[in-house]
């Protein structure tokens, strides 16, 4: 018997501020089927969706983690973007869940 495990994995990548999108060659080489060796031992991932989206701070919930500046969606809103960092703001700092305080609700 086998299970299926679902995988989401994020990438960012850096385009031209003139560019409205990815380009089309990138976007196919993430929309394809891969193959990876453990310990001689293959696994066989097969391809089912790829999404991509320009961030943009000013109409999404997302940010720079003002101590790191990794990208982080703030947790503790509605609109939270799934693929990002988990974040808050924490003394009107939006912090990604590495440099939250340890005993905030979102810190990792
Ligand atoms: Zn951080």
């Amino acid at each position: 018997m086998k299970k299926t495990v679902l995988v989401n994995v994020s990438y960012y990548v850096e385009i031209d501020e003139s560019d409205k999108e990815l380009p089309q060659e990138v976007k196919s080489k993430l929309c394809e089927n891969r193959e990876i060796e453990i310990d001689d031992k293959k696994v066989y991932l097969k391809w089912n969706q790829s999404s991509f989206l320009v961030l943009n701070s000013e109409t999404m919930n997302c940010g720079r983690c003002v101590d790191c500046g990794c990208w982080v969606t703030d947790r503790e809103k509605n609109d939270a973007i799934f693929g990002l960092d988990d974040g808050a703001v924490y003394e009107n700092r939006l912090l990604c869940d590495e440099c939250l305080p340890h005993d905030h609700k979102w810190a990792f």
